[in-house]
């Protein structure tokens, strides 16, 4: 019988969430759909050393901001919880009782100091089938000293018991089948009894197993670890309803090799991090693409494309294209570039497509930041405003500058533009032009410019410098939209006004 398709996402709360989980999150969650299966969210946080206060939470909001849904799990319950690892001691404890209990781990009391001094003896130690009768453990200690040292309460660590000499296979769906030795595997550490707590391994194989996991879709940095879960798969009788294995390739530097790290970020100015991260402890701010001014569609949209395509040239693709068009066997092995240009193109092509309400809505926090109150102007006339400036932003914020002046009249103007364009005789010349506009029919811009090019050829002036004086006097410098349609906008009140404060402030040069 077919399962159903289970998928998880499992970071450990470690600190912020790294792009490329997110990533891992997004590629989970798009198989999940694609089959009408179930994502569940398990938080992995056994390495209490290494938990970081926030973090968990800072997920939470990461996936939700980018519309990845959760099925299960963290933040949503359901049968198979609690789905944090910290919470499932007593289940961990069982099954490393039975691998226990089959001979198929042991029980070693080495200090670190005792580890310290054998890797000092033997160059490359490994604690297995070679050296593990040398150590002190339950397989090379009599029954009775074993029992004296628990009973002491000494502290101890389950290891697995590898066997030398087998090929170990992982079938992986975009790698295909990787052999591996098991002679080169060492005897992992899966409970420690210090903290009473499993290490990753054991915690990740058993709630795979027992939250019914189809399909473990996570980096290739987890490639090395696969051989070990195979085996453990097979010590405790799972094989048949192992999860298929699926590592998704690195994502790489924009430039250069390797893997990219926040260090990338910093250097060439792109966030690594979905939201903005307030490290606890050392009070630094990392950027998140939120608050630079992302919409979460466009990082949807870039992510899926690092390490797939859909095999044309398609680029744009909603979420639910995506979800019809991923296919996961076709993720690529090799490396993906981070390339942040195209991050921003992403963006760019989004910020085009949503209604210009919306980005009205998004666009009012900006306009608080630089004192002006979105409420001194209508809904209509912000919407129509950022519409008509859109088409030049990569990002809400670069909004400001190319539709500030729908806000606030200009109190400069550019100069060089002022030395070429405002003669002796403009001062009069937009006179006149005001005398034009106050008897125009119609402010419509379609109707209103012809009107105003037929007074300019009348006079015999210059349509460019008229029309750049004219620009001067409302925006402030000689760019942005369509003078008529700005003017439809604003108005013959305000268009008046910006000109006669032109006329009385700006001098020829
Ligand atoms: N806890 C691991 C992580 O932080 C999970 C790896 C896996 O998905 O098996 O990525």
């Amino acid at each position: 019988m077919q399962r159903k398709v289970r998928v998880r996402f499992a970071p450990s709360p470690t600190g912020p969430l790294h792009i490329g989980g997110v990533r891992t999150a997004l590629y989970n969650y798009l198989f999940a759909r694609q089959n009408g299966g179930d994502m569940l969210l398990r938080i992995e946080d056994t390495d209490s050393q290494r938990f970081v206060p926030g973090a968990e939470q800072y997920i939470i909001d990461s996936l939700a901001w980018l519309g990845i849904k959760i099925d299960e799990g963290v933040g949503h319950g359901g049968p198979h919880g609690p789905y944090r690892q910290s919470e499932r001691r007593d289940i961990y404890r069982e099954y490393t009782r039975r691998l226990l209990d089959d001979g198929k781990a042991y029980i070693a009391f080495d200090t670190p100091e005792e580890l310290e001094a054998a890797r000092a003896a033997t160059p490359n130690f490994q604690y297995d089938a070679s050296t593990r009768m040398n150590m002190r453990n339950s397989l090379s200690l009599p029954a009775e000293e074993v029992k004296r040292l628990l009973d002491a309460g000494e502290k101890y660590v389950v290891r697995f018991k590898v066997e030398p000499g087998r090929d170990v296979v992982v079938d992986d769906l975009i790698r295909g089948k990787v052999t591996i030795n098991s002679s080169v595997l060492d005897d992992k550490v899966l409970y420690k009894s210090a903290d009473d707590l499993p290490t990753y391994h054991l915690a990740n194989i058993v709630d795979d197993h027992l939250m019914e996991i189809t399909h473990v879709i996570r980096g290739e940095e987890w490639l090395p670890s696969a051989p070990l879960h195979v085996l453990l798969y097979e010590a405790f009788g799972w094989t048949d309803t192992a999860p298929r294995f699926v590592h998704l390739p690195l994502l790489l530097k924009p430039d250069g090799k390797g893997k990219l790290s926040k260090r990338d970020g910093d250097r060439l100015g792109f966030p690594v991090f979905p939201l903005e991260w307030h490290d606890p402890k050392t009070g630094a701010i990392s950027a998140g693409y939120r608050e630079s001014g992302y919409l979460p569609e466009a990082v949807v949209n870039f992510l899926a494309l690092l390490g797939w395509n859909p095999g044309d040239d398609s680029e744009i693709m909603s979420v639910d294209e995506l979800i019809s068009r991923f296919d996961l066997a076709h993720c690529s092995k090799s490396g993906a570039k981070f390339d942040f240009e195209k991050g921003k193109w992403f963006n760019h092509k989004y910020l085009q497509e949503i209604s210009d309400e919306r980005l009205a809505e998004m666009f009012k926090p900006v306009m608080r930041e630089h004192g002006v109150n979105p409420d001194d102007f209508s809904d209509e006339y912000i919407a129509r405003a950022v519409g008509m400036v859109k088409g030049r932003i990569n990002f809400v914020r670069d909004l400001w500058d190319h539709a500030r002046f729908f806000f606030v009249a200009p109190e400069t103007y550019d100069e060089k533009a002022v030395k070429k364009r405002w003669s002796e005789q403009m001062p009069e010349i937009m006179n006149e032009l005001i005398g034009v506009l106050a008897d125009l029919p119609s402010w419509k811009s379609a109707e209103a410019e012809p009107v105003v090019l037929q007074w300019i050829a009348d006079k015999g002036y210059h349509l460019g410098n008229v029309m750049n004086a004219f620009r001067l006097t409302v925006v402030g410098e000689c760019k942005g939209p369509h003078m008529f349609d700005i003017t439809e906008l604003m108005g013959p009140e305000e268009t008046i006004r910006r000109i006669s404060r032109g006329i009385e402030t700006i001098k020829p040069q």
